[in-house]
């Protein structure tokens, strides 16, 4: 927490953008719904925009992604206030300085593109709104280890660490705020989560679909850098870091960060870089494309926990099915007793974490009957409505409170691009894969011996 309470405003530069439109507006109105919101919000565009015309956006945003609740949005439509003009002119910033009225600890969120952040945060800071902030930006949160020290240098001349709220949208969802919670809740997985019990972990975000008209924007990214350094090695994070010291909002982000710094820098050899055939057809992108839209991954940890238990990633588009999963596999009895536990599965954990939420404990247990003869059961428990607070209400409640536990901190986020900077880019071969499978056979070479990709099945199973 920064302390000091509840933000008394919110302004959201690039209000007339994609994210606002996507997210901002279905967040504020579900909070306002529940009676968690009652600051001001400010929207904030380059002159050309209106109060009225930002209200029908907001409307249409909100009948767009879910259902309108005509109270609620009749007190977001009589929140909002319209601030037009240039980020490079002192007097937009002066302009949003007179609509803050008496707001001391507004929160700014950043629904721009980072290029702008620097003009923004000084802009703000010449106007003398910066002091007690609040600031919430969004992924990706640079492009490289440079780029992000950059940015990070950038905010942290004018807001402290403290008041910097990184969103990484991923841990504001349920499933992954459960997977803390599961890991720090129960006593039983403790002894058994390390090295002496843990064959492999494996994590795949299987998407069944392609760039979505979004080919320009994914030209600059590409797997590694879409959903790899950043949902994922925060799934990973979660998943290896130690428990946490205390249950202060730090205490949980040390842990994490001490496992990002755990992690070894990947290495062209430990990545199968796949292309779905079409990929270079779709608007906006290159001819001779040689971004990743599949990425297989084997990542190490040097901890006393880790050591030797190889972490394996998988993320792609226009895969067989579109669900996240994870798969902790524990290692076999000492000794086989029983001939069909051999080939039998071994005991594991599965987190399903979208689109289900299904937390499931594989084991064997023995068939009825007469031989000493097993089937493999699963302990589960299944939510079928993984969300029921969206993360971005999640997210945008905890900033404007000031709790920074579900935000990506500055350390980790660079941690992050170190372990997958040598991967980012040609690093190794492109291979092309048919769109509907698991993206190039390659990505099977790099399971240690004995093993193979656990592929999620659409609907939960137990598959
Ligand atoms: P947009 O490209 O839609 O831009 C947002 C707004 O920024 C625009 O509406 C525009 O508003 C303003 N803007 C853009 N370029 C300039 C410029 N050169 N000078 C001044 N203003 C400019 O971006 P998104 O809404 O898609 O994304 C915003 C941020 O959120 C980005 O950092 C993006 O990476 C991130 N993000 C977006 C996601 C999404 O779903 N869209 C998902 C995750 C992260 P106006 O012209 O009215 O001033």
């Amino acid at each position: 927490m920064n302390g000091g309470g509840t933000s008394d405003a919110l302004v959201i530069f690039g209000v007339t953008g994609d994210l606002a439109y996507r997210q901002i507006f279905p967040a504020l109105h579900a909070m306002i719904r529940r009676g968690q919101l009652d600051a001001p919000i400010l929207g904030m565009a380059r002159a050309g925009s209106s109060l009225e015309a930002l209200r029908e956006r907001a409307r249409q945003s909100i009948e767009e992604h879910g259902d309108l609740d005509p109270a609620a949005f009749a007190t977001l439509a009589a929140r909002l206030q319209y601030v037009g003009g240039n980020y490079e002119d002192a007097s937009t910033f002066e302009a949003l300085r007179a609509a803050l009225g008496a707001a001391t600890r507004p929160a700014f969120y950043f629904a721009i593109p980072p290029s702008l952040f620097a003009t923004v945060a000084s802009g703000l800071a010449r106007a003398g709104v910066a002091g007690d902030a609040r600031v919430i930006v969004e992924k990706p949160f640079g492009r490289d280890v440079a780029s992000a020290e950059d940015l990070n240098h950038t905010l942290h001349a004018h807001f402290p660490e403290a008041s910097i709220f990184r969103i990484d949208h991923y841990l504001g969802k349920e499933p992954v705020q459960n997977l803390l919670y599961y890991r720090f809740a129960n006593s039983f997985l403790e002894p058994i989560w390390n090295r002496n019990y843990i064959d492999r972990v494996q994590i795949t975000m299987a998407e069944a679909f392609g760039v979505r008209g979004r080919g320009r924007f994914y030209e600059e990214a590409g797997a590694v850098r879409d959903v790899v350094q950043n949902h994922l090695l925060q799934v990973v994070s979660l998943l290896a870091m130690e428990a946490p010291g205390g249950r202060g909002t730090e205490s949980v982000r040390d842990e994490k960060a001490q496992a990002f710094r755990s992690m070894r820098p990947l290495t062209p050899a430990d990545i199968v870089r796949g292309q779905y055939v079409g990929y270079r057809e779709e608007e906006g992108v290159a001819a001779d494309s040689q971004v990743e839209t599949f990425a297989a991954i084997r990542l190490h940890i040097d901890s006393w926990r880790w050591a030797g238990v190889p972490f394996y990633i998988r993320a792609g588009k226009h895969l067989p099915v579109t669900a996240t999963e994870v798969l902790v596999e524990l290692k076999r009895p000492p000794v086989t007793l029983f001939e069909d536990c051999a080939k039998a599965r071994p005991n594991h954990f599965r987190f399903r974490l979208s689109p289900q939420v299904v937390l499931s404990l594989g084991a064997r247990a023995k068939m009825p009957g007469e031989k000493m003869l097993g089937e493999d059961v699963d302990l589960m428990t299944f939510h079928e409505q993984p969300d029921e607070m969206a993360p971005y209400e999640r997210l945008l409640g905890d900033a404007m409170r000031g709790d920074q536990t579900l935000f990506a901190r500055e350390d980790a986020v660079q941690e992050a691009w170190r372990i997958v900077e040598p991967v980012l880019g040609p690093c190794a071969p492109l291979r092309p894969y048919q769109p509907g499978t698991w993206g190039p056979e390659e990505a099977s070479r790099l399971m240690d011996h004995g093993a193979s990709w656990h592929n999620p099945a659409q609907d939960w199973g137990g598959a």
